[in-house]
């Protein structure tokens, strides 16, 4: 299928799991990709499993909390291929482990900054160049911790509930300039965010796969298809939505 043929999309935490897979499955479609990631080692990686697979993409460094970092990342995407119509802000981080009211303010400021600012930033500067184009489209990384409870994560998932504020916000804003603004909310998904999650509570792993009534936890390429649905003419007359992605864990 070639359904991207020429778009320009930009990914951010493309080094890894759901923004590795999102960014083959972009380039597997004909889009010239931009692969961002704090990670220059992880991200080169994805540039060269998209290349082997026979796609085009480059790498881009950039770390989200980073104000300069995120106006060069745009920049240098309209330099490398003179236009940006698709963007997934997917960068997350979800360093937490205890509750509320055992939580440190250190921790609280990092994911505000990364899983928050960071989509906010990205928007910031990506949203300019997206409105140079007739059509364009923004996914922006919730999850379902922001569309309910996260025991142990209250900062994880009042992070990932903002993202979903900023979305629907920036969804009116833009919805007549053709600009499209998305969430997507997975489930569990198994990346090396999910690794960690099990290295640390291995006890865990039966209880989070009956947390989705499907019965497993997801797949990267899983999130990945509903990106390329939300960024595609198919899905021409959706926007300011959060699409969970979760194997019917929201529908408990
Ligand atoms: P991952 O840890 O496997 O990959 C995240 C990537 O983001 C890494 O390559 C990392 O280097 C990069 N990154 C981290 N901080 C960054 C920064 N400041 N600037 C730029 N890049 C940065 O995680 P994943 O599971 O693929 O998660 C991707 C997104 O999906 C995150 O927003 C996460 O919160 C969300 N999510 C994950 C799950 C899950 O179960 N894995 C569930 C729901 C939502």
């Amino acid at each position: 299928m070639n359904n991207f043929i020429g778009k320009v999309v930009l990914i951010t935490g493309a080094g890894n799991g759901i923004g590795r897979a999102t960014a083959l499955a972009f380039a597997q479609q004909g889009a010239n990709v931009v692969v961002a990631d704090i990670s220059q080692a992880d991200g080169e990686e994805t540039v060269s499993i998209v290349k082997q697979a026979g796609g085009i993409a480059r790498f881009i460094f950039c770390d989200v909390t980073k104000n300069e970092d995120v106006k060069a990342m745009v920049e240098a995407t309209l330099y490398a291929y003179g236009k940006l119509d698709i963007a997934f802000n997917n960068a997350g981080i979800e360093i937490e482990q205890c509750k509320l009211a055992d939580g440190d303010e250190a921790i609280y400021d990092k994911i505000m900054d990364v899983n928050v600012k960071g989509v906010w930033r990205c928007m910031k500067y990506q949203i300019p160049a997206m409105l140079k184009q007739a059509s364009s489209s923004i996914v922006n990384t919730a999850s379902i911790a922001g569309l309910g409870a996260a025991p142990k994560m209250s900062v994880y998932s009042a992070s990932k509930h903002a993202v979903i504020g900023l979305t629907k916000s920036a969804a009116v804003e833009y919805g007549k300039k053709g600009l499209r603004v998305n969430a997507v909310c997975p489930g569990v998904i198994n990346t090396k965010m999910y690794t960690r999650a099990i290295h640390i509570e291995p006890q865990k792993e039966q209880f989070i796969k009956n947390l989705h009534p499907v019965g497993r936890i997801g797949q990267p390429e899983e999130v990945a298809a509903a990106v390329l649905y939300l960024c595609s003419d198919l899905a021409g007359f959706t926007t300011g939505i959060a699409l969970p992605i979760d194997g019917g864990s929201n529908a408990i």
